[in-house]
């Protein structure tokens, strides 16, 4: 990865679409569109309506590109226009990558994106982009820190409304300004003990423990307060996770199946990572949830042995959520082993709840639990879909009480609680009693914490790592 070459991707969506966006940047990204223009750049950050053309100087003329008997380059029309569309010239710095930047808005036909891509890599120095080499390059050009770069990510794989709107107020900067804030207070301070070192032959140390000491609490309490978030932020930005446990036959699968196909609020239905573990990604009012229906543990609580309650219990506790489900010709005689799983973190559900009689139907709300703690419980069916919405209702509860409502800027990532982490325990280290080259030591270090954050200090290690996980085109 070089800054100075000049890169393109498909900035759109991959597949069939009515219009493609390439993105091109770098030093000669301007030469590469008078090229496919055959004329003069648009006026600047004006979307221009013109036709592109294969390069003359491209070294795709026709004998190099096998013109047949027929006449016509290949990848080009009878007289070399490639396609027309809408073409946009960012001269840099005024650009998102900071650099010269163009646009081209064309149609998204597989050839077309064929043809215009290999005209650019032919007009010139220029090569396809690595994966999110653009962020890369505006981080690098001081458009924006790595929370917002990293906001970038997160938008475009935002799956829900809450999501959306956290990445969104990541990338307006106000994690980043958050984290700055805080470095520069520190800053400040590493200031004035260097100070004291510097004139310690009068006496000034003592400055330490009056001025500074106590600014270095209120900061460390601070971020303590900020990490104690109960991972609401790198929860929703991951979404939640629910499980679907219950005895055996007592439908399961069949309301799995209700919230895969029906349940309108779905985004996507994928298979797991294992062969037993299908997930629907639900959007409950914003919120993500994925319900986990597990093929393998379907007869796990039918099993007498320790081994499959074990199996059943542990898949249970890694979720956030638990989905019990028990029979409703059962109630209220409850599965043991399904009941020994019922706490403050479960929806239960009374499935076929039509195969009762209705005068034997309790009509208010039902109750399990051993007094102290009460869960109430869902009645349901599969079949008809009866008191479904009020269950689903209930999840969107439960996912509100562990998602939200979520302060301003939450910490997001487990980089960053890492970074804070290191930063709040450089900030306990510092003691008025110790030497103060040493309490110089810690606030250096928690500053340096703080600053990788952001990416202020200390981040050619990092970039790659988070730059890895961009698509090409961003
Ligand atoms: P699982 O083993 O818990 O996943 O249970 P399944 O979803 O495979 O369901 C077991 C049987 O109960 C199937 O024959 C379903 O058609 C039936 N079933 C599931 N839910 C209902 C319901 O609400 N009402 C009725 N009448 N039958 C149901």
């Amino acid at each position: 990865m070089t800054a100075g070459d000049t890169i393109f991707a498909l900035a759109s969506g991959a597949g069939v679409a009515g219009i493609a966006v390439i993105r091109v940047s770098g030093p000669h990204a301007g030469a590469a569109l008078r090229a496919l223009l055959r004329g003069p750049l648009p006026v600047a950050r004006v979307a221009t309506h013109a036709r592109l053309y294969l390069p003359a100087a491209s070294g795709m003329g026709p004998a190099a590109s096998g013109m047949g008997p027929g006449g016509g380059a290949r990848g080009a029309g009878e007289d070399g226009v490639l396609d027309e569309g809408l073409v946009l010239w960012f001269p840099g710095p005024h650009s998102f990558t900071g650099e010269d930047v163009v646009e081209l808005h064309i149609h998204g036909g597989r050839a077309c994106l064929e043809a215009v891509t290999r005209a650019l890599a032919a007009v010139g120095p220029l090569r396809p982009a690595e994966a999110g080499e653009f962020s890369r390059r505006a981080f690098e050009n001081g458009k924006m820190d790595l929370t917002q770069a990293e906001a970038i990510a997160d938008l475009v794989g935002a799956e829900t409304e809450a999501q959306r709107r956290q990445a969104m107020g990541q990338l307006m900067g106000a994690l980043g300004a958050r984290y700055d804030g805080w470095r520069s207070r520190l800053v400040g301070l590493a200031g004035e003990v260097e100070a004291a070192i510097d004139f310690a032959d009068e006496d000034l140390p003592q400055g330490l423990a009056e001025g500074v000491f106590p600014k270095v609490t209120a900061l460390g309490d601070e971020i303590s307060a900020h990490l104690a978030d109960g991972h609401r932020g790198e929860r929703l930005r991951s979404g939640l996770t629910a499980v679907i446990l219950g005895p055996p036959n007592v439908g399961k699968s069949s309301l799995f199946n209700l919230l895969a196909g029906r349940e309108a609020a779905i985004v996507a239905a994928t298979a797991g990572t294992t062969r037993d573990v299908i997930e629907v990604h639900l959007d409950l009012h914003g919120l993500p949830v994925t319900v986990a229906d597990t093929a393998g543990l379907r007869g796990a609580l039918e099993a007498v042995e320790e081994e499959g309650v074990r199996r059943a219990r542990a898949r249970a506790e890694s979720a956030d959520i638990k989905i019990i489900v028990l029979d409703a010709r059962d109630w209220p005689d409850v599965d043991p082993a399904a009941a020994s799983l019922i706490d403050g973190d479960c929806l239960v559900m009374v499935n076929k709840i039509d195969l009762r009689d209705p005068r034997h139907t309790p009509a208010e709300t039902l109750y399990i639990g051993d007094g102290k703690s009460k869960t109430a419980v869902y009645c349901v069916s599969a079949k008809t879909e009866a008191g479904l919405p009020d269950a689903l209702e209930r999840l969107a509860t439960m996912a509100g009480e562990r998602l939200g409502p979520g302060r301003s800027a939450p910490l997001t990532r487990a980089r960053h609680r890492q970074a804070l982490e290191d930063t709040l325990s450089a900030l306990r280290r510092i003691d008025p009693g110790k030497a103060i080259e040493l309490n110089a030591e810690d606030l250096r270090l928690a500053a340096r914490g703080l600053g990788r954050i952001t990416g202020r200090v200390d981040v050619e290690d990092i970039l790659s790592r988070i730059f890895a996980e961009f698509c090409i085109g961003k």
